[in-house]
C-alpha cells in the first residue's frame, strides 16, 4: 500500500493568501494510486447502494462521475450559480469572505432517491452541508458523504447531519 500523502502536493497561499492548497491531481495521473484512494469510496457503495451519486463542482465531478460509472450508479451534478439550463433548486451558503451559490436541476432527482455527496475535500464542511441541504430540498433521501481527503482541524464532519455515514480518504 503506497503513502496516498506521497502523492498530494500542498500549495502555500493559493488560490488566495493564508490558503494551504492540497493539490491530488498528481493521483488522477497515476490509475493504480487514483484505485487506491477510490477502494473506500467504492466500499461506500457497495454498503449503502445508493441510487445517485451527487458530484460538488468541480473537482468533485472527477471521482463521482467516475465512480458513478463503474459502479452503474446515476451521476448528478451539483453546480455553481448559473450554469444550469430548465427550472433549478438552489441553496446559498456562507463563504469565509462573502457567499456562493449551488444548483441542481429539478426534476434529475426522484423523490426519496438514495443519494450520497461526493466531493475532492473536507474542510470547513460549509459547501458539502449546503450540497447536501440541497438535496434535501429537492426531495432526495441524503444517505451519506464520501470524500478523498478530509482537513480534520477544521471540524467540517460537525457541520454534516452526524446520522449519516462520512467517508475521508485521506486525513490530515
Ligand atoms: P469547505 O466548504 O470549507 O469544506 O471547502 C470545501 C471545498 O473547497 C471543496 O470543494 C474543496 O475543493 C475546496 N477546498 C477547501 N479548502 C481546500 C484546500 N485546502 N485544498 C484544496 N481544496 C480546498
Amino acid at each position: 500500500m503506497k503513502n496516498l500523502k506521497s502523492y498530494i502536493s500542498e500549495v502555500n497561499n493559493f488560490p488566495k493568501e493564508g490558503i494551504v492548497f492540497k493539490d491530488i491531481n498528481p493521483i488522477y495521473g497515476e490509475p493504480k494510486i487514483w484505485k487506491q484512494i477510490m477502494e473506500p469510496l467504492r466500499n461506500l457503495i457497495i454498503t449503502l447502494k445508493p441510487d445517485y451519486l451527487a458530484g460538488i463542482e468541480s473537482r468533485g465531478f472527477i471521482s463521482a462521475s467516475a465512480l458513478a460509472f463503474k459502479n452503474d450508479i446515476g451521476f448528478i451534478p451539483i453546480r455553481k450559480a448559473n450554469k444550469l439550463p430548465g427550472k433549478v433548486l438552489s441553496i446559498n451558503y456562507k463563504l469565509e469572505y462573502g457567499e456562493d451559490r449551488l444548483e441542481i436541476q429539478e426534476d434529475h432527482i426522484k423523490n426519496d432517491s438514495k443519494i450520497i455527496v461526493i466531493d475532492d475535500l473536507l474542510a470547513t464542511g460549509g459547501t458539502a452541508e449546503a450540497a447536501g441541504n440541497l438535496l434535501k430540498k429537492a426531495g432526495a433521501n441524503l444517505i451519506g458523504y464520501g470524500f478523498l481527503v478530509e482537513l480534520t482541524a477544521l471540524k467540517g464532519r460537525k457541520r454534516l447531519d452526524n446520522e449519516l455515514v462520512i467517508e475521508s480518504v485521506v486525513k490530515y
